[in-house]
């Protein structure tokens, strides 16, 4: 739907804030048990609409069923479920031992809601990323506003079809648009914004978030890179990068952006990875537009984006070493893997964001840190090496917002990981306990016992005494 026919109506925007903001106020008396109510209501809803979901997200941008269950459907089931079983212990309040100078108070941290939350997802992954949020939100006891990604028309509508046959607006409220309506909704006082999508809006979200003081949680994006060292298994490194770049065709923040491999092992690892690419995305053949394991670009848009970088790439001297077949009325890209591919071309420069792999070489292991950190701290760093010296150094000589050695993408699926990036590519986290948290004010309260009190000895008069005192506690015990 375009901007136009969304004909924003402030008004009707600025009163459904109101609405939630008096509900906010409500929820924090409420129960735990609502809580987990709201979450299982999505759990049975997705459970009892999995091919409606299926079908929306393959009209948008052709992604297989099957890759709809695995990336979609599953993380935002794990999701539940995992909340739904730690729910408990995440929001009971936190015991907090007391120092010698507090003896006799008793301190614990609770856990409130922030209030009126703003989830502004992207279109990469239309359901799982703003419904995984949700989950956070709704279990740290908020109220939602969600504003899904217009380039996915169809997973938007379902995903606002969902929310209003489970909740009533004053608790979570879809509002479809792009970048016109998200302004009039970063214009108001929110009590959180959550924001998945691209560095550039980031700074945009941020700096709406600044006029309120509003926290923010940004994950964003960046150029991930992928290390091969010469003592890598590179057969398991082929398969898993593979699949880690091509699925969803390469439209995946995590994926890995390009390759920096030690040269011997250069020639070896592209005939194994185009062997992984057949396998896995062309039933055995070059992956063409009969491949039903293979989604499509987004719009034609990203298309000529992507192509464009990949022609800057050829014209600056770097070598096709895969390239199949394009199209882009039907928005089929297959993959693409480049060689001698210069550092000062767009492609090393911009996130790649679609099926094409640039192949860097490094003689040298020092080379590797350096090229890193030429650029923006990543969301994710992997590393395929047997060599442990190798892969601490590494760790130990950059930043990333995760690193994960022998494979790629699986970070963002385990449920115990905090998720989330590092200046450009993120701030804060998200997932699990650490998603939780993103929607909580940490509060802590302290409760001081009656009578005689330690903190006595800090009040005036300064007496010789209590100079004594605060002398041997500075020395002694603060
Ligand atoms: P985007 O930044 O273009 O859009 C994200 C959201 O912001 C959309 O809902 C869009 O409507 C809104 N928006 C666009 N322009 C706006 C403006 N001027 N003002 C206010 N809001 C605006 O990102 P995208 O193209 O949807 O997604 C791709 C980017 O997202 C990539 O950079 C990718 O790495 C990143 N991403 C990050 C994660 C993560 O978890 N860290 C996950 C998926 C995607």
């Amino acid at each position: 739907m375009s901007e136009n026919s969304q004909n924003i109506n402030i008004q009707a925007i600025q009163s459904l804030f109101q609405l939630q903001k008096e509900k906010a106020l409500r929820l924090r008396a409420e129960p735990l048990q609502n809580r987990e109510v709201r979450l299982k209501k999505i759990e049975n809803w997705i459970l009892g609409n999995q091919e409606e979901l299926q079908k929306a997200i393959f009209s948008d941008f052709g992604k297989p069923y099957t890759e709809t269950t695995t990336s979609e459907i599953f993380p935002v089931l794990a999701e539940i479920r995992h909340t739904l079983a730690h729910l408990h212990r995440w929001a009971a309040p936190t015991k907090i031992d007391a120092p010698l100078t507090y003896l006799g108070t008793r301190s614990e941290i609770r856990y409130e809601p922030k209030g009126v939350c703003l989830l502004i997802a992207p279109w990469n992954y239309p359901f799982n990323l703003c419904i995984g949020p949700l989950i956070s939100c709704l279990a740290a006891g908020n109220t939602a506003i969600i504003k899904p990604s217009e380039m996915t028309p169809h997973t938007s509508a379902l995903i606002k079809k969902m929310i209003a046959s489970l909740f009533s607006e004053e608790e979570v409220s879809v509002i479809e648009g792009g970048a016109e309506v998200t302004t009039e909704l970063l214009s108001l006082p929110f009590d959180h914004l959550f924001f998945t999508g691209s560095p550039a809006i980031g700074k945009v979200v941020m700096k709406a978030a600044a006029e309120h003081l509003t926290s923010v949680t940004l994950e964003l994006g960046g150029k991930s890179p992928t290390v091969i060292d010469e003592t890598a298994h590179l057969n398991d490194a082929a398969r898993r990068i593979a699949f880690g770049k091509f699925i969803n065709n390469g439209q995946t923040c995590i994926a890995p952006d390009y390759v920096l491999i030690h040269e011997s092992k250069k020639e070896k690892f592209i005939s194994l990875l185009n062997e992984h690419i057949q396998s896995q995305f062309g039933g055995g053949k070059k992956v063409d537009e009969n491949s039903q394991d293979y989604a499509r670009i987004v719009s034609q848009k990203h298309f000529q984006r992507i192509d464009a970088l990949v022609q800057d790439a050829v014209q600056k001297g770097a070598t096709i070493e895969l390239e199949g077949s394009k199209n882009e009325r039907t928005r089929f890209l297959s993959p693409v893997i480049l060689s001698n591919v210069s550092m000062n071309s767009r492609i090393m420069e911009e996130e790649i964001f679609g099926p094409v792999l640039p192949i860097i070489t490094y003689s040298n292991d020092s080379e590797v840190a350096t090229v890193i950190n030429s650029k923006p701290k990543p969301l994710g760093m992997y590393i395929f090496s047997n060599n442990k010296k190798f892969r601490e150094s590494l760790i130990s000589s950059t930043s990333a917002g995760a690193v994960c050695i022998n494979d790629c993408v699986i970070q963002f699926t385990h449920p115990d990981l905090p998720f989330g990036g590092v200046n450009n590519s993120g701030i804060g986290k998200a997932h699990g306990h650490y998603g939780f948290l993103s929607f909580s004010n940490e509060k802590p309260s302290i409760r001081q016992k009656r009578g005689l009190s330690s903190t006595y000895f800090f009040y005036p008069p300064y007496t010789p005494l209590k100079k004594k005192l605060i002398d041997f506690i500075l020395r002694w015990v603060a």
